[in-house]
């Protein structure tokens, strides 16, 4: 069985390129020509020369001493959180740029719901020197102001989406109708493994880079080049993607994908697409995704808005299809509290979604030789306002603990 894409853009049953008619020319262009530019040298030169010198890979992989006693295995932490603008999007953004300049396109398109995905894109475009539009939600542009204060900074015009929820799905609907409308000379940054072939492909390839560092660092730490389990936290699936892409085909290494429970599967607020979703068409490829029963979108919550996502991307629809991936989901409060304590025994403070894919380790039926390897999306400076809340809640708690 592969787990890679095929040659019709479809993960088993998942995937597809659902798309306007306006749209198959951008599409068949970049779905004929993203293989060939991505393997060539050229390209890959410039990408590894970006990824060193500017986002600064390789990122260190680290063996989390107190947190591997506490969990009873070796625990090794992929640091994605170390990159440049604090993330993994970066890698996908600074590829899907010299893909772009080398298609001809002038015009950058992309959106954001937590302004994450808004920040990477502005700051690539920076970079090139290149026209950026980012469409977000009215609703989510007042909720994650600083985010559109750094893409205004970074030259970006934010646009607000005003229609339906004034969200990320809104948002996306704007995104496409300027691409229809700018077909020629505009190429649309999406941000995850989502979108219709070949977006998750390609975007799977960038993310990449993660598990291809990960073989050759293992080697130099335990003498071989793959772990027992690979773990990441999931919200449209990207960060997962790079982290499992080259374990893929190899069985002796268990890939583990988090959800965000929000405030608990049942509660009504919730984002754990594959428990929660169904078969469905989103953001232009048939996967699972959160829907009522006549195929309305229901909205998504998770504390960490890079969570907060109706769907997941096809190809890890097949992958827990197949029971090739293991799923398990953690609360809003579980992840605040991976959060508080990795900060307290290792001194790193991870993002709120990451925080997820921490919370789960426990769960996990570990023996004391596995390793482990957690991938750290990203920093938690994003968040600190959210864990100061926390800690104000639950002082007695967390100054006496130790
Ligand atoms: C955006 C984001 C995610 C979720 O996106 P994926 O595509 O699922 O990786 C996870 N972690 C961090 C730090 C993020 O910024």
């Amino acid at each position: 069985m592969s787990y890679q894409v095929d040659n019709q853009g479809y993960y088993g049953e998942f995937g597809g390129a659902f798309i306007p008619e306006m749209l198959h020319a951008n599409i068949d262009q970049l779905a004929k020509q993203y293989k060939i530019l991505i393997n060539d040298d050229g390209f890959q030169k410039e990408f590894k020369s970006l990824l060193k010198d500017y986002v600064g890979r390789p990122t260190p992989l680290y063996l989390a001493k107190r947190l591997s006693t506490k969990i009873g295995a070796r625990v090794y932490l992929k640091r994605e959180d170390l990159n440049h603008t604090g993330a993994h999007k970066i890698n996908n953004t600074i590829g899907q740029i010299l893909l772009a300049q080398r298609l001809g396109k002038k015009r950058i398109i992309a959106e954001t719901g937590a302004g994450q995905h808004g920040v990477a894109t502005a700051t690539v475009c920076a970079l090139m020197g290149v026209e950026c539009i980012v469409y977000m939600g009215k609703v989510d542009i007042a909720r994650q102001a600083p985010n559109v204060a750094r893409m205004r900074m970074l030259g970006a015009e934010v646009r607000p989406a005003l229609s339906g929820s004034q969200t990320l799905k809104d948002a996306t609907n704007e995104a496409i109708r300027d691409w229809i409308n700018n077909p020629a000379k505009t190429h649309y940054i999406i941000g995850s493994v989502v979108g219709p072939h070949p977006y998750p492909d390609m975007v799977a390839r960038f993310q990449s880079v993660i598990s291809e560092e990960i073989q050759w660092q293992l080697k130099e730490h335990v003498g071989r080049s793959h772990p027992d389990y690979v773990v990441a936290c999931v919200g449209g699936g990207s960060n997962a993607a790079g982290a499992f892409y080259h374990y893929l085909d190899n069985e002796d290494v268990q890939l583990v994908a988090v959800e965000a429970a929000g405030k608990g599967i049942d509660s009504g607020a919730s984002a754990a697409t594959s428990v929660l979703g169904s078969k469905g068409i989103i953001h232009g490829s048939r996967t699972l995704l959160m829907q009522t029963k006549d195929g309305q979108i229901i909205e998504p919550y998770s504390i960490s808005a890079g969570l907060d996502y109706p769907g997941i991307g096809p190809q890890h629809a097949h992958l827990i299809a197949t029971g090739r991936a293991q799923v398990f989901s953690a609360t809003d409060e579980e992840a605040l509290e991976a959060a508080m304590e990795l900060s307290r025994i290792e001194g790193i403070i991870p993002a709120l979604e990451t925080a997820h894919a921490l919370a789960i380790l426990d769960r996990i039926k570990v023996k004391e030789d596995d390793v482990i390897v957690v991938n750290l999306s990203g920093r938690g400076d994003k968040d600190l306002a959210t864990y100061i809340d926390y800690l104000d809640n639950n002082q007695g708690e967390h100054i006496s603990d130790e």
